[in-house]
Formats: structure tokens, C-alpha cells, sequence
């Protein structure tokens, strides 16, 4: 039986990786970084969070940059080529440069390009979540579409049972906070017309949505539990690639991309 989230999202993408050999690739990396990542989190259980907004003033911090060449490691060892390559630049820079570049990451809010940004996010995400599951967040009341926690635009969507429908909540790829959001309005520019949000499904995936807005021209994925209650938010989100690249092709833009930059 999978215990904590990360054995359950490896199971997961195990299984993924095996019903769609098209994203198995990325799905095998993933469980490389979700098995590093948990490690990650094992370490931090244990530990009270500073109360400092700054990452290098966070006690937490030197445990950070202590393991972060273990993750550089782990990325040039496992992933494809383009974020190896990636993770090899960075290791060839002084070590001082990867604490500003910790740093920068922890505090923008702007999506990362593909780069070393995106490596230091996907690195620092299980601390997030750590420290956003300890913080004093109220959500009651709370309409607005950028996480409540990091301010940044949400990943991607789920539409969780209620009643005879369901209801829709934004998922934070940071943080991993979820929060409530009126379900037919635009999370990138607040359109509200039906008619300018077409929603689409793909038989391949009866489970996933992609909900799109033709006034800003962005699309979110969703993920419908009232479908699929096994499903994962962030792996299923990762594993539907091909729904990106339909979306992408029909001109819309991701709203934030994910963990992996797709
Ligand atoms: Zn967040
Ligand atoms: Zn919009």
C-alpha cells in the first residue's frame, strides 16, 4: 500500500508510464525526481520553519544547498538530454551563484523558462509544500485565481465530487496548495461568457479536460475525479501531454506550465 503522496504519485506514474508509452520518457524521470524529492521532505519533517520571507535566511536553507549537487547529479544522470544539459551548466558555476539562484526562484512569481530557474523549482517544491503545509492559510472566501500561498499562477485544475457535479479547484505546481474557483470563468484573464470558455475532451483521456479561453487565448488542465477517483492531479497532468500539444497547436497558450516545463 502507498503510504505518503509521493509513493503514491511514483505508483502512479509506474502505471502511466505503462498505458501511454508516448510520455513514458518524462514519466520515468519523474519518478526519479519524486523519489529524490521525497527524501527531500523526510529530511524537512523534522524541522521548524523560519519566519523569514528570504530562503537564505530560513534555518532550513543550508540543508538546502547542501543536497542541491545531489539533485544536479540525480538530473544529469536521468533526465533528457535538453535538462541534463541544463543541470551540467549549473554545476559548472561557482556554488555561491546557486544560492542566488535558490533565491531568485523562491521569491518570482513569473513562470520559469526552461532553464536553470526550472531546475531550481523543481528542486526547492517539496520545501514549498512543506512550508505552505505549515503555514496559517485562509482560504474561506478566497476568490481569486493566484495561489493564496506563493502568489503564482495555478498549474493546473481539478474538479472534485460535489453533489450531482463537481466542483473546481485551482492546484498550485509549487506549492501544491488547492483552492476553490468559481468553475466557468477564466483563471488567466476572468472571463466569464461561456461561450469564450469551450471546454475539450480526448477519448485517450476520458478523465482530463482542457479548458480553454478564447479571449485571453490561455488553456488550464483538469483533472476530473468524479471520472477517476485513482487518478493524481500533478502525474495525470503530466502524463496527458499530447492534450498540450493539441491545445498548443490550436493556439493557446499554457496558463503556467508544469513541474517538468511542458
Ligand atoms: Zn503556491
Ligand atoms: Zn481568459
Amino acid at each position: 500500500m502507498a503510504k505518503n503522496p509521493w509513493q503514491q504519485r511514483i505508483r502512479r506514474a509506474e502505471q502511466l508510464a505503462v498505458q501511454h508509452p508516448f510520455a513514458a520518457e518524462i514519466l520515468t524521470f519523474y519518478i526519479q525526481v519524486a523519489r529524490f524529492q521525497q527524501g527531500l521532505s523526510q529530511k524537512l519533517q523534522g524541522m521548524s520553519v523560519g519566519p523569514s520571507p528570504f530562503l537564505s535566511a530560513r534555518p532550513e536553507f543550508a540543508e538546502l544547498l547542501a543536497i542541491f549537487p545531489d539533485f544536479l547529479s540525480l538530473v544529469e544522470e536521468n533526465a533528457p538530454a535538453q535538462f541534463a544539459q541544463i543541470a551540467e551548466a549549473v554545476r559548472d558555476t561557482p556554488s555561491s551563484s546557486w544560492s542566488d539562484l535558490l533565491n531568485h526562484c523562491w521569491s518570482a512569481h513569473q513562470p520559469p523558462e526552461i532553464s536553470d530557474e526550472f531546475l531550481a523549482i523543481v528542486f526547492l517544491q517539496p520545501y514549498a509544500e512543506f512550508v505552505r503545509s505549515r503555514a496559517p492559510l485562509q482560504l474561506d472566501g478566497y476568490t481569486h485565481s493566484l495561489c493564496p500561498f506563493c502568489n503564482r499562477k495555478p498549474t493546473l485544475a481539478v474538479l472534485r465530487p460535489l453533489g450531482d457535479g463537481g466542483r473546481r479547484n485551482l492546484v498550485c505546481g509549487f506549492c501544491l496548495c488547492e483552492w476553490e474557483f468559481r468553475r466557468i470563468v477564466c483563471a488567466g484573464c476572468g472571463q466569464e461568457d461561456q461561450a469564450k470558455l469551450p471546454v475539450y475532451t480526448a477519448e485517450q483521456f476520458p478523465h482530463m479536460r482542457v479548458e480553454c479561453c478564447d479571449a485571453c487565448h490561455t488553456y488550464i488542465k483538469s483533472v476530473d475525479f468524479t471520472k477517476n477517483g485513482l487518478a493524481d492531479p500533478l502525474v495525470d497532468e503530466l502524463a496527458s501531454v499530447p492534450l498540450d500539444l493539441w491545445a498548443q497547436e490550436h493556439g493557446y497558450a499554457k496558463l503556467h506550465p508544469n513541474l517538468l516545463g511542458l
